[in-house]
């Protein structure tokens, strides 16, 4: 399948992974938007928010689970941050696997930036 994070959960393009379970890998971003910037993808394919079906709910549960134990890791858990997940062209989607990222480090304002 021709999709970039399904390439990097196989190994076939390299990231710099800095979580890995049975069902989610986390690396950094390679264009950070904070000091620390991660996208969090589930191991199985999912093109989009809108293909999440009821069986996929745990899943997709791990992924905000995660981010917040790399937060609490990180340690700006309580300082906060923030988790975006972008769905189709509008909302900023550049690629077709679901994703959360983690951003965290510094200040966010809403709703931009
Ligand atoms: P989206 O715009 O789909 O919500 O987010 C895709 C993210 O993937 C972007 O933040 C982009 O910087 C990141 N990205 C794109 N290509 C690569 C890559 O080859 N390696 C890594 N680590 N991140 C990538
Ligand atoms: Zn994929």
């Amino acid at each position: 399948m021709d999709c970039l994070f399904c390439k990097i959960i196989n190994r076939e393009i390299p990231a710099d992974i800095v979580h890995e379970d049975d069902e989610v890998l986390a690396f950094n971003d390679i264009n950070p938007q904070a000091p620390t910037h991660v996208v969090i993808v589930p191991k199985r394919h999912i093109a989009t928010l809108n293909d999440i079906e009821e069986d996929d709910l745990a899943l997709v549960g791990r992924l905000q689970y995660t981010a917040a134990r790399l937060a609490k890791e990180r340690g700006f858990a309580d300082d906060g941050y923030r988790v975006v997940m972008n769905c189709n062209d509008q909302g900023g989607q550049t690629v077709y696997h679901i994703h959360m990222h983690l951003m965290g480090g510094r200040r966010f304002t809403w709703p931009a930036g």
